[in-house]
């Protein structure tokens, strides 16, 4: 496969980037709607590149980083919500865990 990889219009303010733009230089959207699951010093991540619709992540089921930046919407009301506003969110979510 000697296909690249596709290049997509900025998805907030349309302007086309560079071939290996990871963010849009104009707005500072990301380019990729890559899971919002990044590798950490444990945990491999996941970082799936989802189509540009996907609100979540089709691998893992983690908000897409489309999403995390306001630039799509989940269709439905009941869908997961991120829990990113902070990190003690994630304690009142699974509790104390230790
Ligand atoms: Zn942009
Ligand atoms: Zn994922």
């Amino acid at each position: 496969m000697s296909k690249k990889e596709e290049l997509h219009p900025c998805v907030r303010c349309y302007k086309f980037p560079n071939e290996k733009d990871k963010h849009c230089t104009d707005c500072g959207a990301p380019l990729q709607n890559r899971c919002s699951d990044e590798p950490g010093l444990l945990d491999k991540g996941c970082t799936f590149l989802n189509n540009q619709n996907a609100a979540y992540c089709a691998k893992c089921g983690q908000p897409t980083l489309f999403q995390l930046h306001g630039l799509i919407t989940p269709q439905y009301k009941f869908a997961n919500n991120p829990v990113f506003s902070g990190e003690s969110n994630w304690v009142k979510v699974f509790g104390n865990i230790k």
